[in-house]
């Protein structure tokens, strides 16, 4: 007889359900007989244009070095970083994703006597790096499916010691404007850690969000993160950082794993950031690819929730499930977000022309 393992396991883990990731590829493949080819997936927010060829590159070159450590303190992509986003390099904690910088956070400032406050339908990592730590947290009804920021400051309890904010957040599209947050900051108390969680934030450049970076000198409390991961195409490497005040950065890269960032993600992340046309080229195949799907859902007779991010999630006001099961079997992989309590949506990721096209076409024919 062996042991029950998971009543061995700590509280705050016992209480966890694990992440659901978007369906592989080669999964569905695997289970409907597909070829890997016929397959698109709109299902992960992945940049369609895949890597940028000058990341490629740099990865390949950096492979001769693999017998060596890599540098722990990110050096030369931190300076190329500061220097883009114009602050300090001490400021900045580099993380295997933005994923490993808001656990790290939670870890950092968290723990079974404390809470943080997220909103509904937030990005699902936030309760998962809260509960891990043993924290309590405290989720706040949604507003028409963004964050409803005056309940969010009235949610704070004497032991908060963390807010997670995501503009835009996912799996929503919502957002909040500048003056929406600036307003939401002067009443958070000094003593609470404002995370901004900017994943998206490369696709808004010159429209009206905020840019948390601007923020920091005025809020010593505020921690913006962003990531490789999507409009630099760098999924699959895991770079994403924060930028915080130095002494909060401080405390983070005290739990940082010393070797958190591989070899080759440090050289593609380098040669990614110098590369303006492959950014350029990315948000345009951004706008005309959201601009055609919500065309074709008003087409269709569906509604949608309207999104800054790289995706849009369209209500199908029934279950959600057959119509992903039907698309699966036309090779079509979007998301569910049922496990976000949004049962009659689904998530899908922007991508190349021929691939919208794809989905809207299967998307008409299941629905049918
Ligand atoms: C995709 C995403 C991230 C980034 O995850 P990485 O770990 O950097 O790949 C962070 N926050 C939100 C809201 C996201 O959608």
């Amino acid at each position: 007889m062996s042991c029950d393992f998971l009543e061995l396991a700590v509280p705050g883990v016992r209480g966890m359900s694990p992440y659901q990731p978007g369906k592989p590829i080669e999964e569905l493949a695997r289970e409907q007989g597909l070829k890997v080819e016929d397959i698109v997936k709109l299902a992960s927010n992945e940049n369609p244009l895949g890597p940028p060829p000058s990341a490629v590159k740099a990865m390949a070159e950096s492979l001769a070095e693999l017998a060596r450590y890599p540098d722990g303190s990110s050096f030369l992509l931190k300076q190329t970083l500061a220097e883009k986003l114009k602050v300090s390099p001490e400021q900045l904690t580099m993380g295997n994703g933005s994923n490993d910088v808001l656990v790290l956070l939670a870890e950092s400032f968290l723990d079974a006597g404390s809470s943080a406050v997220y909103s509904q339908y937030a990005f699902v990592v936030y309760p998962l790096a809260v509960k891990a730590v043993g924290a309590e947290g405290i989720a706040v009804p949604a507003l028409n499916y963004g964050h409803d920021l005056d309940a969010m400051v009235e949610a704070i309890k004497e032991n908060t010691r963390i807010v997670f904010l995501a503009n835009p957040n996912n799996p929503t599209g919502t957002s909040f404007s500048e003056q929406a947050l600036l307003g939401f900051l002067d009443r958070v108390p000094e003593d609470v850690i404002v995370v901004l969680d900017e994943a998206y934030y490369e696709y808004g450049v010159g429209g009206d969000l905020p840019d948390g970076i601007e923020l920091l000198d005025r809020y010593p409390n505020l921690v913006v993160t962003r990531t490789f991961s999507k409009a630099y195409g760098l999924a699959g490497a895991r770079v994403g950082y924060s930028i915080s005040n130095p002494e909060v950065a401080d405390v983070l890269n005290r739990l940082r794993q010393p070797f958190n960032l591989n070899l080759p993600a440090q050289f593609g992340a380098v040669a990614a950031l110098q590369d303006d046309a492959y950014m350029q080229k990315s948000i345009e195949v951004n706008q005309q690819g959201m601009a055609f799907l919500e065309q074709g859902f008003s087409d269709l007779g569906l509604s949608w929730i309207p999104s800054s991010g790289n995706f849009i999630t369209v209500d199908l006001r029934c279950n959600a499930m057959p119509v992903y099961e039907g698309l699966l079997s036309k090779g079509v992989i979007v998301r569910p977000v049922a496990n976000y309590g949004m049962p009659e949506h689904l998530r899908i990721s922007i991508g190349l022309p021929e691939e919208n096209r794809r989905c809207l076409e299967a998307l008409g024919q299941v629905l049918a």
